[in-house]
């Protein structure tokens, strides 16, 4: 199929109570695994691209990540009959614009640097633009840490009020939601739990899907009741690279003569793959494309 936009599927979800998975992809190989393994699960999915990958793959130009992403995002999705939505993840105001003209199907813009009224004036004006040309916004509010950000003390994480989550939707028009829990970007175990009852406080006042960011750290039941209380999408990255980078590693491990780069992608994808079956069937999409 060519790219979709997933907002008829994340609203199915929410409504039925399970979610979209939105898996981070760095490689090509990680896109393929994303794809391949949404095909297995018969599962709708989005394939999600941080800032970092941009730079990684645009060998430091942003614009240049966002084009080779948008060129592999539509090969890997015409490769499979499932939907697929290419998502941009927390991007500059440029950089949401770029995504769009270059054919992303979903965006997020991350005011999180603005003043909230200035937040919410920027993502409005960024709503509209992606609402005319069929793409799906996102927006956060409150703070997921990022993984190369400055320390942070669990305690004084700012975590996203019902009265801003309300305002924000209200004034802003945006699809989806990304709300903080608690969370954080790049934990490699769970060791995190959620603030649920905030997230229900949260749901009664908004009727917005709603996001998890960095779910890799978060414990499989808080992740499984959060989704009962509106998390419609469900943002995996370092779970992935776990997997693949395992697979990589043993590989490596037991022949220290190889050469062949295949020779140790070609497992690492495999191996992400079941990493993407197993998280699509935990957030209940599979079966649902
Ligand atoms: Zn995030």
């Amino acid at each position: 199929m060519t790219l979709q936009n997933v907002y008829p599927w994340i609203q199915e979800a929410h409504r039925e109570g399970y979610a979209i998975a939105a898996f981070n992809a760095n490689t090509m190989e990680q896109m393929q695994a994303i794809v391949l393994g949404a095909q297995a699960e018969n599962a709708p999915v989005i394939i999600q691209v941080s800032h970092r990958a941009l730079q990684y793959v645009g060998s430091g130009s942003e614009i240049r990540g966002l084009q080779y992403m948008a060129a592999l995002g539509q090969v890997a999705a015409a490769s499979v009959d499932v939907p697929v939505s290419l998502h941009l993840d927390h991007a500059n105001e440029n950089e949401v614009l770029q995504a769009i003209a270059l054919g992303f199907t979903s965006v997020m813009f991350d005011g999180d640097y603005l003043p909230f009224a200035e937040n919410i004036a920027t993502t409005k004006r960024l709503c509209a633009i992606a609402h005319d040309a069929g793409v799906c916004m996102e927006a956060e509010i409150g703070e997921v840490p990022k993984p190369d950000g400055a320390a942070y003390d669990p305690n004084e994480i700012a975590l996203t009020t019902p009265d801003e989550a309300e305002t924000f939707v209200q004034a802003t028009g945006i699809d989806i939601l990304a709300i903080a829990l608690g969370s954080v970007h790049g934990l490699k175990d769970k060791s995190v739990s959620l603030d649920l009852a905030r997230l229900q406080a949260i749901r009664a006042r908004v009727e917005t899907p709603l996001v998890l960011h960095g779910s890799s750290g978060v414990n499989n039941e808080d992740i499984a009741e959060g989704i009962k209380h509106g998390l419609a999408k469900i943002n995996i990255a370092t779970q992935l690279g776990k997997a693949f980078t395992g697979a990589v590693r043993e590989v490596l491990a037991a022949d220290g003569e190889l050469v062949d780069p295949r020779k140790y992608l070609g497992p690492g994808r495999a191996a992400q793959v079941e990493a993407v079956r197993e998280r699509i069937r935990f957030v209940g999409a599979a079966g649902k494309a």
